[in-house]
C-alpha cells in the first residue's frame, strides 16, 4: 500500500490552506518595498478593528511563549504580585516566566479538566492586590475552555489588575473581544486557529496597557518592548526587527478568509464542529477529558476507552500511518489519550479524512468498533453545514 497522506491534526500547527502557502511562496521583497508596507499596516489595522481593541496591536516574528513574556515584559515589574490561573500546562508555563522574572507569584490551579472559575479569581482579588492576572483562554493540554468573558466582569471590579489572556489555542477560534471582556492584552500566534506556519505573534494592547506601559519607564527587555515595536505598527516603512515578511502576508490571507467568513460565524462553526467531532468520537467509546462547560471549541483530548487496551504510543503511530497525525497527553493525562486540533480553516474533507483514520487505527489495534461508526455521526452534523 503507498503511504497515506498525513494530516497535521495536532492542536497547532493545523492544516495551511492553499491560498495562505501561496503568500508564504511568494518571492520575498524588502522590508521597506511599499506595497508590504501598505499590507503590514492593513494586517495591524485589521487586527485591532476585528478584536475591538481601544489601544495597540503588535504582530512581530516569535512563537505563543514570545507573547507571554512581551505580555508580561510590558506590563509587569520585578515585585509585582501576579495571579496565575492555571487550568494546566500551558497556564503552568507562566509560573516560571514570572518568577523569573522576579515576580511575587501566586497560583488559581484548577483539577486537569477543569477551570479556575470567576469566583475564585474574586475570592483572590478581594484578599490582596495584584498588578496583573493570567488567564489561558483555552488550554492546550486538556482541551479546557476558561470563562474569560466571566472572568472579566471580575477583573472590572478591581482595575489596578490588569488582564492578561493567553489566546493561543483559541484566538480566531474561540470568540474573545477586548473591549467587553475588559481584557488588557491579549496574546496569541500564527500556527493555530489562524492557519498559517508558526513564526507570527500577535498581541493587542488595551489603552490601559498602554498607560502602564508608559508608567514602567525603561524596561530590561528589548525585543519585545512596546516602545520599540510601537513606531512600526504605526508606520511599517519603520525598522525595529526585520518583520516576517512572507509570514505577514499569510496572515493578511488569513484575515481576509476570516472576514469573509465572518467572525461570529466563525466561533460558532468551530462550536458547532467540536460538538460534532466529540459525538463521533463518544460513538466509538472515547471519552472528552475537559468536564462539559468548559469543553473548548478549538481542540479536544480525547480519553481511550475504558478496557480497549489501546496503547497510547503504538495507537498514534498507526494513526499517523493511517493519514492523521495527533498529539500525545501532557502531564496529569499522559498516556490516557490523545490531543486532537479541530480549528482554523479544517474543511469537512479533513475533518471526515481524520475521523476515518481514526476508526481505522482501533480497529488495527484491536478496539473492535463498527466501521464507518464515527465517520457516520459526524457526516449526520456535517450534512448540516
Ligand atoms: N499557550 C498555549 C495555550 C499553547 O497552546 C502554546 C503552544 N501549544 C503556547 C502558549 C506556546 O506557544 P508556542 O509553542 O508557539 O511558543
Amino acid at each position: 500500500m503507498m503511504k497515506t497522506n498525513k494530516l497535521v491534526m495536532i492542536p497547532g500547527p493545523t492544516p495551511v490552506v492553499r491560498s495562505i502557502q501561496d503568500q508564504m511562496a511568494r518571492e520575498t521583497v524588502a522590508f521597506g518595498d511599499a506595497a508590504f508596507v501598505k499590507d503590514f499596516s492593513e494586517v495591524v489595522v485589521d487586527l485591532k478593528a476585528m478584536w475591538r481593541c481601544d489601544g495597540e496591536t503588535f504582530v512581530v516574528a516569535g512563537s505563543g511563549t514570545m507573547g507571554m513574556e512581551m505580555a508580561l515584559a510590558n506590563i509587569t515589574k520585578r515585585g509585582d504580585s501576579i495571579l496565575i490561573c492555571s487550568n494546566g500546562y500551558f497556564g503552568d508555563r507562566f509560573i516560571d516566566m514570572c518568577e523569573r522574572k522576579g515576580l511575587v507569584v501566586e497560583v488559581l490551579s484548577a483539577e486537569w479538566g477543569s477551570s479556575v472559575t470567576p469566583e475564585m479569581v474574586e475570592k483572590a482579588l478581594s484578599s490582596k492586590s495584584f498588578s496583573a492576572v493570567t488567564v489561558t483562554h483555552v488550554e492546550t493540554s486538556t482541551g479546557v475552555e476558561a470563562p474569560i468573558a466571566a472572568i472579566g466582569e471580575v477583573m472590572k471590579k478591581h482595575p489596578e489588575a490588569l488582564y492578561i489572556v493567553d489566546g493561543v489555542a483559541a484566538s480566531g477560534g474561540a470568540e474573545q473581544y477586548m473591549d467587553t471582556m475588559g481584557i488588557d492584552a491579549l496574546l496569541t500566534c500564527s500556527q493555530k486557529a489562524f492557519g498559517v506556519a508558526p513564526g507570527l505573534t500577535m498581541l493587542w494592547a488595551s489603552r490601559r496597557a498602554m498607560e502602564r506601559r508608559a508608567a514602567l519607564g525603561a524596561i530590561p527587555e528589548s525585543y519585545v518592548d512596546f516602545d520599540k515595536w510601537l513606531p512600526v505598527m504605526h508606520d511599517p516603512s519603520k525598522y525595529w526587527g526585520t518583520p516576517a515578511i512572507n509570514l505577514v502576508w499569510a496572515l493578511k490571507e488569513s484575515i481576509r478568509i476570516m472576514k469573509e467568513e465572518g467572525l461570529a460565524e466563525r466561533y460558532a462553526r468551530h462550536e458547532r464542529i467540536a460538538a460534532a467531532v466529540a459525538s463521533a468520537m463518544e460513538a466509538i467509546g472515547f471519552k472528552v477529558a475537559a468536564e462539559r462547560p468548559f469543553r473548548a471549541s478549538t481542540l479536544s483530548v480525547f480519553f481511550y476507552p475504558e478496557g480497549s487496551g489501546i496503547e497510547d504510543a503504538k495507537f498514534r503511530e498507526i494513526l499517523a500511518e493511517e493519514g492523521a497525525q495527533t498529539a500525545g497527553c501532557l502531564g496529569a493525562f499522559a498516556g490516557r489519550g490523545f490531543r486532537m486540533g479541530h480549528m482554523g480553516n479544517i474543511d469537512k474533507h479533513t475533518l471526515v479524512s481524520a475521523v476515518a483514520a481514526i476508526e481505522r487505527a482501533c480497529v488495527k489495534c484491536g478496539h473492535k468498533i463498527e466501521l464507518g461508526r464515527a465517520v457516520g455521526v459526524l457526516q449526520e452534523a456535517l450534512v448540516k453545514e
